[in-house]
């Protein structure tokens, strides 16, 4: 579940949604309490920053994770204007060392037949709809449950393709000196302008940004 910020005055003022924070953290505690495994998580980014130390220690006061994402995408809809947000390379190794953020591993030992990523392989999504997806990020919908089985959608030719991608097949990664910290994300690449087998900017500067803290 997403928190922005520690407090309703934070939070809300990033989800223009007043009462959104004491819905989200009444939310966590009653599932902590019930015994369900819940994860807190905050899109660092030039609003969240000055308090995500402060969201940090009442995570751990609460005794529920905190997963921070470091990037902010483009939209669905294609507005790129999220991405004005994204902290600047230092700030962000700043926060990474401070909050022990860990980095990617996604390439990391990867063989040239291996696959790059689990999306349509290991895990799939499901949205509200019914629409199966690769995974919650990839916009390439097998159908719907609604009108076929999960077993007919799971071999539907878009999978298959997707399925049939190796790393040796990605544009730079396979010698990139980086890939040992990156968490290259193929939609973002997609979501960026590039093929399903580019990679996008702002991964590689994430993974610059950690080979930096990393190297210290
Ligand atoms: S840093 Fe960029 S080029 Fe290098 S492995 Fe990651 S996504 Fe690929």
């Amino acid at each position: 579940m997403s928190l922005y910020g520690p407090s309703g005055a934070t939070h809300d003022d990033f989800t223009k949604v007043s009462g959104s924070f004491d819905r989200a953290i009444g939310t966590l505690r009653g599932l902590r309490d019930r015994g369900v495994a819940v994860t807190a998580a905050v899109s660092l980014n030039t609003v969240t920053a000055p308090t995500v130390r402060e969201l940090a220690a009442l995570m751990a006061t609460e005794r529920i994770p905190l997963s921070c994402n470091l990037t902010m995408l483009p939209a669905r809809s294609g507005t790129t204007d999220p991405t004005a947000l994204n902290l600047p390379e230092e700030e962000l190794a700043t926060l990474i060392a401070d909050l022990a953020i860990p980095h990617g591993d996604r390439l990391a030992g990867k063989l040239p037949d291996d696959p790059p990523c689990a999306a349509a392989r290991s895990i799939v999504a499901l949205d509200p709809y019914g629409t199966i997806l690769p995974c919650h990020e990839l916009d390439i919908p097998a159908g719907s449950l609604r009108e076929k089985p999960f077993a007919e959608l799971w071999r539907t030719e878009s999978f298959e393709n997707l399925r049939r991608i190796r790393f040796g097949d990605l544009t730079d990664c396979p010698d990139c000196p980086y890939r040992a910290v990156c968490g290259r994300c193929p939609a973002l690449a997609l979501r960026t302008g590039g093929t399903i087998t580019d990679h996008a900017a702002l991964d590689c500067r994430t993974a610059r940004v950690f080979k930096k803290v990393f190297d210290l």
